[in-house]
């Protein structure tokens, strides 16, 4: 597996360009020596912008994860095997992600520490995010509230921090969240990235984030809907 280094970079704003050699070409696109661009998953897209080569510049499509980290170019004829490139990440729509991403965080803590929620599902799309929620009680789900405590949360100002956890640190941790995906990490990896925002949320991911709540525009929600017994799928900008 390749290492992402998008870990690595904390607040995952502002992401700076990075020179790299061309490892291999397939027809779907590049795959990159090293690469810092994050690879669409946990329900944030992938990175996109432009690769750059001595023969021109090309449009960066959506990163892709797998073994390899698969950077799609438009222009695939413009790059050789072994030759050196810069990879710049497109700003603001890694901004945008990280800040939605971010929102996430607060919203499954607080719909966890209000009702009981469990989160079971989520994607941060073009223009809003919507998350599936599993409630002991459905009823008790207040949308104006939610937003409410939601909204004073992030304008509390709360530093988002990165820490590197062993296992057992984790599971052990007693205000840890979301750690049933942990299983399908191969045991070989040891210790995970675990976000912090301070008094709000502590779980592991391997997403993107700003460094401080302020930075993260308040939310409204859109739309709840019934996604069957005791889930809600509810949608905000
Ligand atoms: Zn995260």
């Amino acid at each position: 597996m390749q290492e992402k280094l998008h870990l690595t970079q904390h607040p995952g704003l502002n992401p700076p360009s990075f020179n790299t050699i061309i490892q291999n070409i397939s027809d779907e696109g590049l795959f990159l020596k090293e690469t810092y661009c994050y690879p669409r998953g946990g329900g944030q897209p992938g990175d996109r912008g432009s690769i750059t080569s001595k023969s021109g510049v090309s449009k960066m499509n959506e990163v892709l994860s797998g073994e390899y980290i698969l950077h799609p170019v438009e222009n695939i004829s413009l790059f050789n095997e072994g030759e050196e490139v810069t990879c710049q990440i497109d700003s603001n729509w890694r901004n945008r992600n990280s800040k939605m991403h971010t929102a996430q965080h607060v919203f499954s803590a607080l719909a966890n520490e209000l009702y009981g929620a469990e989160t079971v599902g989520n994607q941060i799309s073009e223009s809003y995010t919507r998350i599936d929620l599993w409630f002991p009680d459905r009823d008790k789900f207040n949308p104006q509230e939610i937003v409410e405590e939601v909204n004073a949360s992030l304008r509390s100002g709360s530093d988002v921090l990165i820490h590197e956890w062993s296992r057992e640190k984790i599971l052990s941790h007693e205000n840890m969240r979301h750690t049933k995906f942990m299983d399908r990490i191969p045991p070989s990896i040891t210790n995970l990235r675990v976000v912090e925002i301070k008094g709000i949320d502590l779980c592991p991911c391997a997403g993107t984030h700003v460094g401080n709540t302020k930075q993260v525009d308040e939310i409204s929600i859109e739309n709840v809907k019934s996604k069957g017994s005791g889930k809600l799928r509810i949608t905000y900008i």
